[in-house]
């Protein structure tokens, strides 16, 4: 970034990667620096936008001033409709960039330049986006095929942004997460399929967008 040599960082240790995220964060946050953005824009094509309250969430400018190389995934616990309300509810204290239901419909709540608070870890909110999928980690049933599939898209188009791969080092359980005390997305969740569904969506072509949707 503008603050350190790029040779300088390169060379550096992660200690020194850390120094230079917290100063690249810094100048994101001087006023003039941060990124415009739209109100209703989304990150993936085809999402409902439906916002989080500003208190669920942090805005950062990334990957300017967060390296972001993962993907958490969530279950809800609860319903598609109840996510979105909780996401509003500045009390609630959390949030995640998007929600999928069983049809396949994607809301975004957070844009992937914030760091939304999702994965009860610092460290991970900052270099991760988070996806929430309706239903229990109990119903194998919430799992449907429609939502692996959107979730897969999304999951891809996400790795294609900052440029990681599709594997399980990557692409992680809330229950993953250094210090959590979650369990989501449980033993229902068929890691397998959903990774096998995220690889074959980034051997497509990469502006593929569904028809219909903007
Ligand atoms: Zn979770």
């Amino acid at each position: 970034m503008l603050l350190l040599g790029g040779g300088a960082a390169v060379a550096a240790g992660a200690a020194a990667v850390a120094a230079r995220e917290e100063l690249a964060y810094w100048w994101g946050q001087l006023p003039g620096n941060s990124r415009p953005r739209k109100e209703g824009e989304v990150d993936f094509a085809g999402a409902q936008w439906s916002a989080a309250s500003p208190a669920n969430y942090r805005q950062a400018n990334r990957p300017d001033d967060y390296t972001v190389d993962r993907v958490v995934i969530h279950v809800v616990q609860g319903s598609f409709a109840t996510a979105l309300k909780v996401f509003r509810d500045p009390f609630h204290e959390a949030s995640a960039h998007y929600v999928v239901r069983g049809d396949g419909h994607i809301a975004q709540t957070v844009r992937e330049l914030d760091v939304a608070f999702h994965a009860g870890n610092r460290g991970y909110n900052e270099r991760s986006v988070g996806i929430e999928h309706a239903g229990f980690v109990d119903r194998p049933e919430s799992f449907t095929p429609d939502m692996y599939a959107a979730s897969a898209r999304l999951t891809a188009g996400i790795c294609r942004r900052y440029d990681f791969p599709a594997d399980r080092e990557h692409v992680v359980g809330h229950i993953e997460v250094p210090g959590t005390d979650h369990t989501d997305p449980g033993s229902h969740w068929d890691w397998d399929r959903y990774l096998t569904l995220v690889r074959a969506e980034l051997r497509r072509p990469a502006a593929r967008t569904r028809p219909g949707t903007t």
